[in-house]
């Protein structure tokens, strides 16, 4: 679960790590009246589950209150990146005098976390790293032992910091180390990390996702509306609790259970066909998420075809086949379906099945996935 700047930035302030005080507005009345308190100098950051929002221009200082709420208008319902923006951060702006990368990650080659640190903060990381890996200094925590400060020491060193830099790494450093445990992150990262003209050092931007699986621990961070899937397909199926990840080709695929579905794209492949989707509709399931995740699939204007196979266990064989039945009924379904029903009470799937017109029937997963390639080629 990827958190909200402000989210991450109010769980960060409550570990010690330096943040700005800020102000979450939804209009621009609110990011004036924000603005004048602090003075009128202040940033107005768009709140959106996506990276780059400076140079999408969702990040904007002002130079006045009455600037900073023309600002405000102009980024409050802006699409970055296929999102609206309902909330802005209003910050007071910040004198910087230089911008370093502070950040840490679940590295899971070396089943420990890292601590990454850079002295060329502000721009991405990945930019960095492929250009001038040499900027970036990496050291790996001991899940025992924890964060060390000779190790703090070893990456601000080794990343090259300035003196007012290092002298605050230990305390921020120690701040989000203990924030991404007590918090089951799997990411934290602060970019940039600003050192002020002052000497003051703020972490100016901040993004931390939260291990999914731990989530019923943090029951006290509030999921945010938005997710930080950006494709709109993936994004509807999350809200329908659909296993589904898109693809890009052109023939849909339904199977149940992740290692069935995952050989659905292999079969599909083999015989020449370029997969639409993964989809798993899991054990057990019903009629109504069989309807849905073909309602789900066949929204995607690139399906030509649709393969089903499903290989009955938990899942009912014709528990799957009412909901083919049922949606064809309900979808205006113009592309060839191939079904193969197999399994727990298949003889009562193919009955339903065969009053169903227009279903191609197949008797193998192979020739499933020949026939609607074939089908697909023909037109
Ligand atoms: P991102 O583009 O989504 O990563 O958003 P950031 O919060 O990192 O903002 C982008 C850039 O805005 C930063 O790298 C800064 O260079 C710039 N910026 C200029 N003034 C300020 C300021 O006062 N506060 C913040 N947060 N960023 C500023
Ligand atoms: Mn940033």
């Amino acid at each position: 679960m990827k958190l909200q700047e402000y989210q991450a930035k109010d769980i960060l302030r409550g570990y010690g790590v330096p943040v700005p005080n800020g102000k979450v507005c939804r209009t621009p009345d609110e990011v004036q009246a924000a603005a004048e308190a602090m003075g009128g100098r202040v940033v107005i950051k768009s709140q959106v589950l996506v990276g780059g929002r400076g140079k999408a221009g969702g990040v904007k200082v002002s130079r006045s209150a009455d600037d900073a709420r023309a600002l405000g208008a102009k980024i409050l319902g802006m699409d970055i990146k296929g999102l609206t923006v309902k909330e802005v951060l209003v910050e007071p702006a910040l004198d910087i005098a230089e911008e370093i990368y502070v950040g840490i990650v679940t590295d899971r080659a070396s089943r420990k976390n890292a601590v990454i640190v850079s002295a060329a903060g502000g721009i991405d990381i990945e930019q960095v790293a492929e250009q001038t890996p040499e900027k970036i200094s990496k050291v790996w925590i001991n899940p025992e032992l924890g964060l060390r400060d000779f190790q703090i020491r070893q990456a601000g060193y080794g990343a090259g910091l300035s003196a007012p830099a290092m002298k605050a790494l230990p305390k921020l450093l120690g701040g989000l180390y203990r924030a991404y445990i007590d918090r089951d992150a799997n990411l934290i990262e602060i970019n940039p990390m600003v050192v002020t003209s002052g000497g003051e050092v703020v972490a100016a931007d901040a993004k931390m996702v939260i291990d999914d699986n731990a989530t019923f621990r943090q029951a006290d961070i509030e999921a945010p509306e938005d997710t930080e899937v950006d494709d709109p397909f993936e994004m509807e199926a999350k809200r329908e609790g659909i296993n589904y990840v898109r693809l890009g080709g052109d023939i849909g695929t339904i199977g149940n259970g992740a290692g069935l579905a995952m050989a659905n794209l292999d079969e599909v492949k083999r015989v020449g066909g370029s997969p639409a989707n993964f989809l798993d509709i899991g054990g057990g399931a019903k009629a109504e998420s069989v309807e849905n995740s073909l309602r789900l699939i066949l929204s995607d204007p690139n399906v030509k075809g649709v393969m089903i196979n499903i290989f009955g266990g938990i899942t009912r064989a014709d528990e799957v086949a009412k909901g083919i039945v049922q949606a064809k009924k309900n979808l205006d379904i113009t592309v060839p379906l191939v079904v193969r029903l197999t399994g727990t009470n298949e003889e009562a799937g193919q009955k339903i099945l065969s009053k169903a017109e227009g279903l191609i029937p197949a008797s193998s997963m192979a020739e499933a996935a020949e026939k609607i390639v074939q089908a697909v080629e023909k037109g």
